[in-house]
């Protein structure tokens, strides 16, 4: 098939081009590289299967494709935060554009929507059922919001033409090739370990989130863009493993080995409390659950970061 992956330079987007390369599929990655990079794709840059566009999904959208997946949107909250606008019209115009490319191919598109657009739950675990708890004009609504708007987008297209999406709701995914400064709480932890700097743990440490690894969310995203014609999600996405932030800063000590310490730094505005995938509907209408363990998931982690930062020293 040929496949459109916006956001192809990204942490996601990138493993995901390499399973659908893997799988012999026609592969375009389309990003503008403003949290991407070139160098998470230059391994393919000489596979005939594979081609890198540089462009901005709020533009208009050419070409045949037989799926697309739209994973283009900063993600982590400094980025998302620093120019919030930007990050809203992303959201919106780049969704309005991916649906109109499937309408015209007539082809499927796979919106990657987020576990943010349950806010601050009440309710935990969250199923899809839950409508969430958002502050719609605090610091994060330009990114909770703007993923609310494209899964409405999402349906009304589907609704209004037909158009054949899929809606994913994907909760803190981690792993290789994230980017060591973008403020995630993973990467922050590990290159902070294994660099000797103080662990920064936000607010008291207590708040908890549920991580996956990125080869299991690839598999999960690759599977919904292949169910049945009818499932439409949203769909969660992730890891039932809950932990504080107190608990990973230990696991990453502890596997790094480092003797880092750690500081507590006031808790960012609206920081949701808790966050947990209920993954009924995963399970049955995907056949998909996560297999990477948490620790597994860290070690190899770990290994990446250790080999970059010696790579840049
Ligand atoms: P990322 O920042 O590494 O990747 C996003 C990619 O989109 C980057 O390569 C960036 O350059 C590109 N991009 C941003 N704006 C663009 C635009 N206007 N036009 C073209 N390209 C643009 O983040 P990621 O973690 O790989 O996230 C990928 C997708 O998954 C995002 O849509 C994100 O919202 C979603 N998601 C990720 C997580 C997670 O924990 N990683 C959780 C929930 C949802
Ligand atoms: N966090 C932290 N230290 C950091 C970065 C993040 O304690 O250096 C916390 C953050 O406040 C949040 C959790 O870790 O409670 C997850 O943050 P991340 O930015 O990774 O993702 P999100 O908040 O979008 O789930």
């Amino acid at each position: 098939m040929r496949i459109l992956v916006t956001g192809g330079a990204g942490f996601v987007g990138s493993h995901l081009c390499d399973r659908l390369v893997q799988q012999g599929h026609q592969v375009t990655a389309l990003d503008n590289l403003r949290t991407g990079s070139r160098l998470n794709v230059a391994h393919l840059k000489d596979n005939r299967l594979f081609e890198f566009v540089e462009a901005d999904v709020q533009q208009a959208l050419h070409g045949d494709y037989d799926r697309i997946y739209n994973l283009a949107c900063p993600a982590s909250p400094p980025h998302y935060q620093a120019d919030p606008i930007y990050t809203s019209m992303t959201c919106i115009s780049g969704a309005l554009n991916v649906l109109d490319l499937a309408r015209r191919n007539d082809c499927r598109v796979l919106q990657a929507s987020t576990s943010e657009v349950y806010g601050d739950p009440d309710i935990s675990p969250q199923p899809e059922s839950y409508r969430g708890s958002v502050n719609p004009h605090g610091i994060r609504a330009c990114y909770d919001e703007g993923k609310r708007m494209a899964e409405s987008l999402f349906f009304d297209h589907h609704r209004m033409h037909g158009t054949r999406i899929k809606v994913a709701r994907i909760f803190n995914t981690y792993g290789p090739r994230m980017d060591p400064n973008d403020g995630r709480v993973v990467s922050n932890f590990i290159v902070q370990a294994l660099q000797g700097r103080s662990l920064t743990l936000y607010g008291d440490g207590s708040q908890t989130r549920s991580f996956c690894y990125v080869d299991d969310m690839v598999e999960g995203l690759m599977r919904l863009m292949e169910s049945d014609e009818d499932v439409l999600g949203p769909i969660n996405l992730g890891n039932e493993g809950e932990f504080s932030m107190l608990e990973l800063a230990s696991q990453v000590l502890e596997l790094t080995r480092s003797r880092a310490s750690t500081e507590f730094l006031p808790l960012p505005q609206d920081d949701p409390r808790q966050r947990r995938p209920d993954l009924t509907l995963a399970r049955t209408r995907l056949g998909w659950e996560p297999t990477v363990a948490l620790r597994d998931g860290l070690r190899r982690t770990i290994d990446y970061f250790a080999a970059r930062l010696a790579k840049a020293a």
